[in-house]
């Protein structure tokens, strides 16, 4: 009888835990949603949340691609307590394997954030409203990073776009 109890307590605690980590997960999240935006942490300007942007989990601004450290394990997870600015270093294909020729695939475009204060790395999905000046700037700008950012870079295996993939930059943004 007693084990029977000691069982229903645990379950209980275990769902207690549960719902407090969703509540927590989601109350960043849930903030966004209702102030339909954020506002840019370097910039400042309004970004809304909208259909048009083609993804769901907005995470960057669409002026200056800055973006803000929320996420921990995957985009939109929200989970991170960071909230330093994620500055954008550079552009990188998202990789989709080899073909049969063991010629690696090209994936769609992505832009590679750097986090300000904890050096975190991630890579986000372009939004069609994204400026694409912003876009071509940070391949510029690739070029200057450091060395501590290139070697973080390789050991999370991102290889940064150069001018030699502006062709296909384009393609990919404008169709052309
Ligand atoms: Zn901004
Ligand atoms: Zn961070």
């Amino acid at each position: 009888m007693a084990g029977f109890f000691v069982g229903k307590e645990v379950k209980m605690k275990n769902y207690d835990w549960k719902y407090n980590f969703e509540k927590t997960k989601s109350k960043e999240h849930n903030k966004e949603q209702k102030a339909g935006g954020f506002t840019c942490s370097h910039c400042k300007q309004f970004i809304f949340i909208n259909d048009f942007m083609g993804t769901s989990h907005r995470n960057h601004c669409n002026y200056c691609l800055w973006s803000k450290h929320v996420d921990l394990y995957k985009p939109g997870d929200r989970k991170a307590t960071c909230y330093a600015g994620m500055k954008p270093i550079g552009l990188t294909f998202k990789n989709e394997g080899h073909d049969k020729y063991g010629k690696s695939r090209q994936g769609e475009l992505k832009i590679v954030h750097w986090c300000v204060s904890d050096m975190s790395i991630s890579t986000n999905r372009i939004a069609a409203d994204d400026d694409i000046t912003e876009i071509f700037d940070i391949l510029n700008k690739s070029t200057s990073i450091t060395e501590q950012i290139i070697n973080k870079l390789h050991e999370e295996d991102i290889q940064l776009l150069n001018n030699s993939d502006r062709t296909n930059i384009r393609i990919q943004l404008l169709g052309k």
